[in-house]
């Protein structure tokens, strides 16, 4: 509307500014998910099985720490990258863990939670124009960095009837001249699915052929079953030269209100991100990671977290077989999804605001990640609960 249409004396209160505002830059965005989810379990006093978050403290040690980093006068800025000792410690770590040698000082930042590395990455590297292939179901933060960045998010489905694997021919024909990065997120939300050693061949061929930039969410990189190990980008020399892999603490330390994260990438990669980075936030709470540095010296509480994960999924989705939700494989990820087709034939989003109203449990609908929603009738439980907690959902799914 032209600015000399806009006739204050006239309009509704907020008209004006709507006209001021014009076309949204996010047209599809409204509040997430995870927070309306929250707020109505809190609203209907349910059992929160949806936002992932544990419901217990993180560690005493770890606290204890971050009071002697702010007592010891950590409370000005970090330098932009980060403090020096994490980034050495973080070097440590994925040297120990997957064999990549990242410069502590070139190629690794600390970020305020993975979230801002998506978004800085992207923002950073995806020009006007671009294509970026996901995963669908996909985490809600993608596609809107995608979109910022003046790219096209260009969704590649993970089939349920396949287990949810990667199907790299259906990759292959999504790819075009204009396809910039392919972002990744293994262990995966919500599925639970991990990457197998053939995926990795898979890609490594795929950028063999074609100039792709990769970003891979590995925020659950310390929650896999079974025996496993985390397939990490950066195990593959080949990857870990085009890859921004990205995690966060929240996940591993039992802290995701803390909002710290890294980005790990090979030094032109980082030099470009740490453009975004600097002028997004700057730098990242000082205290917080001067604690995470000598935190981490001891590595048993990441080493030790797939364990104590396993024995949480384990019973919880003992508990659902008492239940007539069917749970789904899950090799990663705080996350179980649940079929609950034996039960109705509702659209998931309708069931799952029905379950907090009528059952007291919240969880999370599949259809959140999708554009396009499938046939099943799956909802995600998040199981880092205490035990009495999954107890309180379990005994009320009994019932439906
Ligand atoms: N990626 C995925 C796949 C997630 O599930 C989450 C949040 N749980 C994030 C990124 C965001 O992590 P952070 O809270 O560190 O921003
Ligand atoms: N990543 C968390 C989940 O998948 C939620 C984070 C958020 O609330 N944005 O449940």
């Amino acid at each position: 509307m032209p600015r000399s249409a806009i006739q204050q004396s006239e309009v509704a209160p907020g008209a004006e500014l709507e006209a001021l505002i014009g076309p949204s830059r996010l047209p599809a965005v409204g509040t997430t998910v995870f927070t309306v989810m929250s707020q109505l379990a809190a609203q209907h006093g349910a059992v929160n099985l949806g936002q992932g978050f544990p419901d217990w403290d993180c560690a005493p040690a770890l606290k204890a720490l971050v009071a002697e980093a702010i007592d010891a006068g950590h409370n000005q800025y970090a330098p932009m990258a980060g403090v020096p000792a994490l980034r050495t410690r973080l070097a440590a770590m994925q040297q120990g863990l997957y064999g990549h040698t990242y410069d502590a000082d070139r190629e690794i930042t600390i970020t305020a939670g993975a979230t801002q590395a998506i978004m800085t990455a992207i923002l950073a590297l995806v020009r006007p124009g671009d294509e970026v292939i996901v995963f669908e179901p996909v985490y809600d933060s993608y596609e809107p960095s995608i979109v910022l960045a003046g790219g096209t998010p260009v969704p590649v489905v993970l089939e349920a009837a396949t287990g949810y694997r990667i199907d790299w021919a259906a990759v292959r024909a999504r790819l075009s001249p204009r396809t910039r990065m392919i972002v990744l997120n293994f262990p995966h939300n919500p599925t639970g699915v991990t990457l197998r050693a053939d995926d990795l061949v898979e890609l490594e061929a795929l950028v063999a052929c074609h100039d792709l930039l990769l970003l891979s969410d590995e925020v659950y990189e310390h929650i896999v079953f079974d025996g496993r190990p985390h397939l990490s980008l950066a195990r593959s020399p080949r990857l870990a030269r085009r890859t921004l892999v990205v995690s966060s603490f929240g996940k591993t330390l039992h802290a995701t209100g803390w909002k710290i994260g890294y980005c790990c990438a090979p030094a032109p990669l980082t030099a470009e991100f740490r453009k975004v980075h600097q002028f997004m936030v700057f730098a990242v709470n000082t205290p917080l990671q001067h604690a995470l540095a000598r935190y981490l010296e001891d590595p048993a509480p990441y080493l030790g977290l797939s364990a104590f994960y396993q024995a949480k999924r384990d019973r919880f989705v003992a508990g659902l077989a008492a239940t007539r939700l069917r749970p789904l494989p899950c090799a990663g990820t705080y996350f179980v999804l649940a079929d609950y087709a034996a039960v109705s034939d509702e659209p998931d989003r309708l069931f799952a605001e029905r379950l907090v109203r009528e059952h007291g449990v919240a969880a999370i609908p599949i259809s959140a990640f999708c554009t396009k929603p499938g046939p099943e009738r799956l909802i995600r439980f998040c199981f880092a609960k205490g035990e009495s907690t999954l107890q309180r959902a379990l005994d009320r799914l009994a019932h439906l």
